[in-house]
């Protein structure tokens, strides 16, 4: 039985073929990090060392932290570290580890609050029949029973504490704490923003912690499905562009094969010539008929105004006759509007409803979809639809780090 953790929940949350491809097939790719993941992984690295000292009775001045920070950058940089955001360096990156580090410990110094228990503490869980596992950054305590489950975070974006109050990484760590110590009277949820040299806090009732327990089980339950039915659709996102798997994956394969190519290989390989021709076409498609309706719509008006003119309301041509009529055209209240809630209801309470209305595939099968119809209800309705082949082409325009 695979042992569970946030971060495996998340990737198969964020990209369920991301999941298989990691978790499933453990797919091994040529080593690529994203600088964003390396900077993290060398903050983390000195934020680990500062605390291992203090607990060694050795505090580090910050030039000393800074430079361990320099040398632990220069020998771990490597050049399959990519940068997706172009307009920053290196440097840059760099910079932003320097200034998270010594915000840090201009805002901590000298780091007494609380007392470090322990380090990338492994914590373990079991529940629901599952077992489960993570690492803590940094756990502390205060006092007897009041326990604190730091993690430094080095990402731009900063949740709002509505996310950290519903957060399940250190709140699954909670449930670790509380069962690998019993004195746990009381558990902290800390995040330091280290870009943002800010702390956020949070806790969890009991009430709390048995609802993650019973979400997290009912979450495995459905990596578990998909697993059993082969189920792993990719789902494309923002994520993409930092997802080792692009060269595998139906929705980035071509993107990322064809990137690097020279312009003239580029514009000969098989796939883009054909998107280039589909795009010309259909480009040419859309002038047409924007121009032929434009011209129709003015032959129309042309008409309507000879035959008011002439008084006449059939009109010949060379090979056929053309006839206007004139007619009071009458349409339903839209959706939105309430009489049209009136007028259902009026010929529902008329018990003539079936005469009018019609079954709509699309709004068959968005009801499928949904949980508003009982399951058993929806199963039925699935054996009388008939499955075809079909495909839908679409455009979009390259994003940014596409092109
Ligand atoms: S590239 Fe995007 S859609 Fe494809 S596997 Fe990775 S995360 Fe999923």
């Amino acid at each position: 039985m695979p042992v569970y953790s946030h971060s495996r929940l998340s990737t198969f949350e964020n990209c369920p073929l991301q999941y298989k491809f990691s978790y499933i097939e453990e797919v091994e790719l040529e080593e690529e990090e994203g600088v964003e993941a390396f900077l993290g992984s060398r903050v983390h690295d000195t934020l680990e060392k500062l605390y291992q000292d203090i607990i060694h009775s050795k505090l580090d001045p910050v030039e000393d932290l800074l430079s361990f920070f320099e040398e632990l950058w220069a020998e771990n940089w490597h050049d399959n570290i990519v940068i997706v955001r172009k307009e920053y360096t290196a440097e840059h990156y760099k910079a932003t580890g320097r200034r998270c580090l010594s915000d840090y410990y201009k805002r901590y110094h000298p780091f007494d609050e609380s007392k470090t228990l322990a380090l990338e503490k492994l914590v373990t869980m079991e529940f629901g029949g599952y077992k489960l596992r993570g690492y803590i950054d940094r756990l502390s305590h205060k006092r007897d029973g009041h326990y604190e489950i730091h993690d430094y975070k080095t990402a731009r974006y900063l949740p709002t504490q509505a996310r950290f109050d519903g957060d399940r990484q250190l709140a699954l760590y909670q449930i670790g704490v509380e069962e690998m110590w019993g004195d746990a009277e009381s558990v902290d949820l800390i995040w330091h923003y280290l870009v943002h040299d800010k702390e956020i806090r949070s806790k969890r009732t009991p009430v709390e912690i048995e609802k993650l327990k019973r979400d997290i089980i009912s979450q495995i339950e459905i990596v578990e499905r998909a697993e059993a039915e082969d189920d792993f659709s990719p789902r494309e996102s923002g994520l993409c562009g930092w997802c080792s798997f692009q060269v595998l994956c139906p929705l980035r394969a071509h993107m990322v094969k064809t990137k690097p190519l020279p312009v003239n290989e580029f514009l000969k390989e098989p796939g883009v010539k054909l998107v280039n021709r589909y795009v010309e076409l259909r480009e040419e498609k859309r002038d047409f008929i924007e121009r032929f309706e434009g011209e129709l719509e003015k032959i129309e008006e042309a008409l309507l105004a000879y035959s008011e003119r002439e008084d006449v309301d059939v009109i010949r041509g060379s090979d056929k006759r053309l006839k206007i009529t004139r007619y009071a055209k009458k349409k339903l209240p839209t959706k939105s509007d309430e009489e049209r809630e009136r007028l259902d209801k009026l010929i529902m309470d008329s018990g003539k409803w079936l005469d009018v209305s019609d079954l709509n595939t699309s709004t068959l099968l968005k009801a499928l979809e949904s949980d508003d119809w009982e399951p058993e209800l929806r199963q039925k309705i699935q054996r009388y639809l008939i499955e075809e082949e079909g495909y839908r082409i679409s455009l979009s325009k390259l994003k940014e780090r596409e092109s």
